[in-house]
């Protein structure tokens, strides 16, 4: 949050004693958790959520719904000379204050998606921090993006966090954005499922997770100033499509709208995507709060359909604080609307527990070392293999000399920048890295890769150089029997990287030590795609992203292949910018305040879609992926059944380890038209035993196989035959050669929401 514009201060005093009715520490414990009034027909746990947000709005004054609409940043915000209220806890993204009267508690606010995140500052919390979103999207594994939301949301908890800012499923239409990280990668149903199961296992633990950045925030260059223009049909097949799926998967209790504008409207004052295609359209039933700093007015806001400013001072002004009582007495904005607006905020309290079972802190009892075999697993399932010839990997524990160059190996693994960074037990491995303050620290979790890899070889020479003397790290891999060079690319919130080239001078690096010795393997820690000029040059590739907390004990376990790596690339990686919908970014370099536009003339045409409409051969293709096994897709079949249509598939394992291979069911139009000539319309991961085969299934959602219409709202599959393909990744789906099957399908329409219609 970078924002350089002054409010001032009588208008926080007045936001604190009007909004929130001057609740004080004395009304509300620490957490907000209150003596419930047990009696209260709201605080009977046998109605429905609805019933019972209805009953408390009813029950509260003006000045309490204010309170509950309205939000402060949870940490001393020293440019707008903020202090932190005592009620917040310390580094943490936010407050809002409940109703102690009525038994509301306080909503208290961490991000984000990796775990439980702190504000940079003195008092940081430690916590264990998931790999990055990439990584988990890279697991194609919805049992696996369950655990780790799971683990991150009992973490939330046991910090006495009882909403956690979670669910990032930006849809990745531009590898150079900063957050990408962060995301589920280029495509709506692998991205809405991830993260939706991610959002899932969050409240699993009565913990509420947001749903953002709503919607199409994918660039951070100028993302509070930009203006994003796609019109309805190709968003609602790309980016809200990624978003409503895991709206459906998730149920998160709240939907964070984000910076930017769209079609000439901000994100969090547009009546299109917060009424219309938000709660109209999909029926959502929680809350919208704003980002941070993403509120820009009281009555458009509020009559648009923002439910919650967030994280003041970060706007120009409390918008729904005083103004938006000023705004109710006169009647701009309905009464109505206001109590809807609590009753929302209400309504996913009360449906996910977190007014029933108040959170009290209780870090002593959380199971870091339970939560970092989760983190392990989760970054495990997502490394992806890229490249492996002449199967230089997995290595031997026999090698006897080996040379580790580069990337802070000898100290941990890198994180990605900005609000969702989670602080490691033990502290940055590499303090003091430019940019020190926001959207910095950059932060290496005290996990190395160098101490995990020697002790897999106790009697071998492993050498280490950091990297900053190519001539030196080339001699260094002369003499060594296989070399380990580590990359990295450090990405943060707030900016994009200027291109996709790894950062200081290391593709040179890498280009110098394959050169000294050919048995090089790199691995990569990269916020997403990257591209590599060195690659022929080297014969193996690891992509490790931002493995977590136990990054380094990951990258060694897969490449001594004590794991299998089964991670599929959820995005495309290019050969260079040139290939791109946008060679040139943007709006980039960012210059504070300018508006302009960023056309997405690409549709719906994200990532593969985009290369296979152009015929573009990227680097990578997406659901790329390599194992320490060999196997053979065969025998799809497909047919309708009472109206959906599935595939089944076998899946062998024709070489000597066992391994998981990700199968994934591309369709192509035979006759209709689409965005592009195919979507990815399911996937299944399995474990397989060498010699042995199992049989997969998907079923296929009719929006996949459908056209949006919208004018009606309404998808539609057009009569006609659909190719099945099942492939290894993207690319090969295009092989002619590929495994496929063609279906007939009959004329069929579909609801907004993917449900049938009668014809
Ligand atoms: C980010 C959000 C985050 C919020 C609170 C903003 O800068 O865009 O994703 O949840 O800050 O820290």
């Amino acid at each position: 949050m970078q924002f350089a514009k002054k409010i001032s201060l009588s208008s926080i005093a007045l936001a604190v004693a009007i909004c929130c009715g001057g609740a004080t520490a004395a009304d509300s414990t620490a957490t907000g958790a209150t003596a419930a009034p047990a009696s209260q027909p709201w605080m009977n746990a046998q109605l429905g959520a609805g019933q019972r947000a209805s009953l408390a709005v009813q029950a509260m004054t003006l000045d309490e719904k204010l309170k509950l609409v309205f939000g402060y940043m949870g940490a001393d915000v020293d440019h707008k000379k903020f202090k932190r209220l005592p009620e917040a806890h310390k580094q943490s993204a936010g407050l809002i204050y409940g109703v102690p009267r009525l038994g509301i508690p306080n909503l208290l606010q961490a991000d984000a998606g990796l775990g439980v995140a702190s504000q940079a500052g003195p008092d940081v919390r430690t916590g264990t921090a998931l790999p990055s979103g990439m990584n988990t999207a890279a697991t194609w594994d919805l049992q696996t993006a369950y655990a780790g939301g799971a683990m991150i949301g009992a973490e939330a908890r046991g910090y006495g966090f009882n909403v956690l800012l979670a669910g990032g499923v930006n849809l990745m239409r531009e590898p150079r954005n900063g957050r990408n990280f962060e995301y589920g990668g280029e495509d709506p149903l692998l991205a809405g499922k991830m993260v939706g199961a991610q959002i899932r296992g969050i409240q699993s633990n009565r913990v509420i997770s947001t749903l953002k950045h709503f919607a199409l925030n994918d660039q951070e260059t100028g993302r509070t100033t930009l203006n994003v223009k796609i019109d309805d049909h190709a968003a609602r097949l790309s980016d809200l499509l990624a978003l409503q799926i895991a709206n459906e998967e998730g149920k998160p209790g709240s939907v964070m709208c984000a910076y930017n504008r769209v079609n000439g409207l901000y994100s969090c004052e547009s009546p299109y995507l917060l009424t219309e295609v938000l709660k109209q359209d999909w029926g959502f039933k929680g809350w919208v709060m704003s980002d941070w700093g993403a509120t820009h007015s009281t009555i458009p806001a509020a009559n648009a359909g923002l439910d919650q400013q967030s994280g003041f001072p970060f706007d120009l002004a409390d918008y729904f604080g005083v103004p938006l009582k000023e705004a109710v007495q006169n009647g701009w904005v309905p009464q109505a609307r206001l109590d809807d607006m609590a009753r929302r905020v209400l309504y996913a309290m009360f449906e996910h527990g977190v007014v029933d079972h108040p959170v009290a802190p209780a870090p002593d009892k959380i199971d870091f070392k339970a939560n970092a075999a989760v983190s392990l697993k989760d970054a495990q399932e997502g490394m992806v293999l890229l490249k492996n010839s002449g199967d230089i990997l997995p290595l031997s524990k026999s090698i006897k000399r080996v040379a580790v160059i580069g990337g802070y190996a000898d100290k941990g693994v890198l994180a990605g920048g900005g609000s969702s960074l989670v602080y490691p037990a033990g502290g940055n491995a590499v303090p003091g890295m430019e940019p020190k303050s926001w959207p910095g620290p950059v932060m290496v979790y005290p996990s190395p890769p160098l101490k995990a890899i020697r002790e897999r070889l106790p009697k071998a020479v492993v050498t280490f150089h950091d990297g900053s003397d190519p001539a030196a790290a080339a001699k260094l891999a002369r003499e060594a029997d296989v070399v380990l060079v580590f990359a990295t690319q450090w990405t943060a919130e707030a900016q994009d990287v200027p291109n996709l080239s790894l950062p200081n001078k290391q593709d040179a690096l890498i280009a110098a030590v394959a050169a000294a010795n050919r048995k090089t393997v790199v691995v990569l820690e990269t916020g997403g795609p990257v591209t590599m000029s060195w690659l022929d040059k080297v014969p193996a590739v690891l992509e490790a992203w931002y493995p977590g907390t136990s990054g380094g004990e990951a990258i060694a376990s897969v490449l001594f292949g004590e794991v299998n790596p089964s991670g599929h690339l959820p995005a495309t990686f290019p050969v260079s910018e040139a290939q791109l919908p946008r060679p040139v970014l943007d709006g980039y370099p960012e210059v504070a305040d300018r508006r302009f536009d960023v056309h997405y003339h690409e549709g719906a045409a994200v990532g593969y879609k985009w290369f296979d409409l152009k015929g573009h051969t990227p680097l990578f293709p997406f659901g790329h992926g390599l194992s320490y096994t060999r196997f053979a897709l065969a025998d799809l079949k497909a047919g309708v059944k009472d109206g959906v249509l599935h595939a089944w598939f076998s899946v062998k394992n024709t070489g000597k380890v066992a391994g998981k291979e990700v199968a994934q069911v591309y369709v192509s139009p035979l006759t209709a038209r689409w965005e592009a000539p195919r979507r990815l319309a399911g996937f299944q991961k399995v474990e397989v035993k060498p010699g042995a085969s199992v049989q997969g299934a998907v079923t296929v959602d009719p929006r996949l196989l459908a056209d949006y219409d919208s004018a009606s709202k309404t998808w539609k599959v057009a009569k006609g035959d659909y190719k099945l393909i099942l492939a290894a990744d993207a690319a090969a789906a295009a092989n002619s050669k590929a495994v496929s099957t063609v279906v007939h399908l009959e004329a069929a329409v579909y609801d907004v929401n993917g449900k049938p219609l009668p014809r």
